[in-house]
């Protein structure tokens, strides 16, 4: 049995779920070593702005830490950045380096996240095909585009959508294909994917839904276009690949962790199914306490933080941080959307405010009438007391829900 106060912990993946764990534990008291193992060369940084305020050039590199490299050396963090773990061995508990060398531990937290999906085309390997997940990828975006440009992007989630709009303001040309018949379809409903899309094409962006991307062409080193099944080409100076991510959860399979199609599985305390190895952030199948305990994946920074947190309060035997209601955000031209909840099962949209005016909340409403998710566009306020109400599974009458004279605050007070 491992005294865990003491414990030699080794956390692999050196992002915000990796990252946040550290802090987490140097918090709660943790005194034994811990080593963090990273394959990116640099600290823990923020994933969002790369295709947001760091990809249109307002924010600075250094901006994007989570923490300065001074909190490491402080906490008395063994940082092993620009090194890849290529295997994890339970049974001697030990991980395996890329440089040879071996980290053995007594609590391994996996933290490895998910990387960019890659299209299976001919043509990908033509130079000026970007993926974004990392800043590298970011720094290269950004040379590529700019006045006069002409930008594709591929795949009309979000990442492609603030690529996009980023993008525009650095004065690149931009057009975004889109598989399915509308934009957000797998991660927003059909309003707000409608509300979007209209204002995209607004500020100049052009969006061509139901194409199938067959192919990249270029000039034998650099693309050129796209060329859709119809056979039509599309001509590009530079393409953007933003159709998802997958896990990385190769070393968690190798190491005979239970794993599902969605990720490792853990438990509500980011507990795998291996004793003393714990997972947490996009790589995990994880319990969604507010709507039965169904399995899923989250991908989010703030699920990310709570699992390094309730990870950690496990590891130091303290009591669990409070559930969290999942959620998310995305930044687009003067727009913030926020999301509380996942609407699973979602039967009825009541919407309040006013789309048109761009200030406006779409809750998602159970067959029984509880409030299962919020989507706000530029209203905070909304949103927070959404958020309550969703943590809540409250039901309120519609007809008050969309009562702008009521503040969504008293109807959230407990
Ligand atoms: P990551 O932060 O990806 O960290 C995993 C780390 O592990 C990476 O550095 C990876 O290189 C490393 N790694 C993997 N395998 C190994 C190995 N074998 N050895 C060593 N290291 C390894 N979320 C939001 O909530 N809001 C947003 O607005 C938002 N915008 C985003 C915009 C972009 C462009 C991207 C890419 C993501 C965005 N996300 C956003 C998602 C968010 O960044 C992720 O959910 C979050 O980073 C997950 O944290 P993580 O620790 O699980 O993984």
């Amino acid at each position: 049995m491992v005294d865990r106060s003491n414990a030699k912990i080794v956390i692999v993946g050196a992002g915000h779920g990796g990252g946040n764990a550290v802090a987490a534990l140097r918090q709660m008291g943790h005194a034994g070593e811990i080593v963090l193992i990273g394959d990116e060369p640099i600290v823990p940084y923020h994933r969002p702005p790369l295709s947001k305020a760091y990809l249109k050039g307002t924010a600075a590199m250094d901006s994007l830490k989570l923490r300065p490299e001074s909190f490491y050396e402080t906490a008395a963090v063994t940082l092993r950045l620009g090194r890849r773990v290529t295997s994890v061995d339970p049974d001697a508990r030990s991980v395996a380096l890329d440089d040879g060398t071996a980290e053995p531990y007594d609590i391994l937290i996996l933290a490895t996240g998910s990387r960019a999906r890659r299209l299976a085309i001919p043509g990908t390997d033509l130079s000026g095909i970007h993926y974004l997940r990392s800043i590298g990828d970011a720094d290269a975006i950004r040379d590529a585009v700019g006045p006069g440009r002409r930008l594709a992007i591929v795949g009309g989630g979000y990442v492609g959508l603030e690529a996009a709009a980023s993008a525009l303001s650095l004065g690149a040309s931009v057009t975004l294909l889109e598989r399915e018949d509308r934009i957000l379809a797998r991660v927003a409903c059909a309003p707000l994917a409608a509300f979007f899309d209209r204002y995209h094409r607004a500020k100049g962006l052009e969006i061509r839904t139901q194409v199938q991307v067959e192919a990249f062409v270029g000039d034998g080193a650099r693309v050129t276009g796209i060329r859709l099944a119809d056979g039509e080409i599309l001509p590009c100076d530079a393409a953007i690949v933003g159709v998802g991510a997958e896990i990385c959860d190769e070393l968690a399979r190798e190491a005979g962790l239970t794993c599902e199609r969605g990720g490792v599985v853990v438990d509500e305390n980011a507990r795998t199914s291996t004793p003393d190895v714990y997972a947490i952030g996009d790589m995990t199948w994880r319990p969604m306490p507010l709507y039965g305990g169904r399995m899923f994946r989250l991908e989010s920074v703030p699920n990310a933080l709570e699992q390094a947190r309730r990870a950690a309060a496990d590891i130091m035997g303290k009591p669990a941080p409070a559930h969290e209601v999942p959620w998310f955000w995305s930044d687009q031209y003067d727009l913030k959307l926020q999301i509380a909840g996942v609407p699973f099962d979602s039967h009825r949209l009541v919407i309040r405010g006013s789309v048109e005016e761009g200030s406006f909340a779409i809750f998602h409403l159970a067959e029984d009438g509880r409030i299962l998710a919020v989507e706000a566009v530029n209203r905070g306020p909304d949103f927070m007391a959404g958020r309550t109400l969703v943590g809540d599974a409250r039901v309120i009458d519609p007809e008050r829900l969309t009562d702008v004279s009521i503040p969504l605050k008293e109807m959230a007070a407990r």
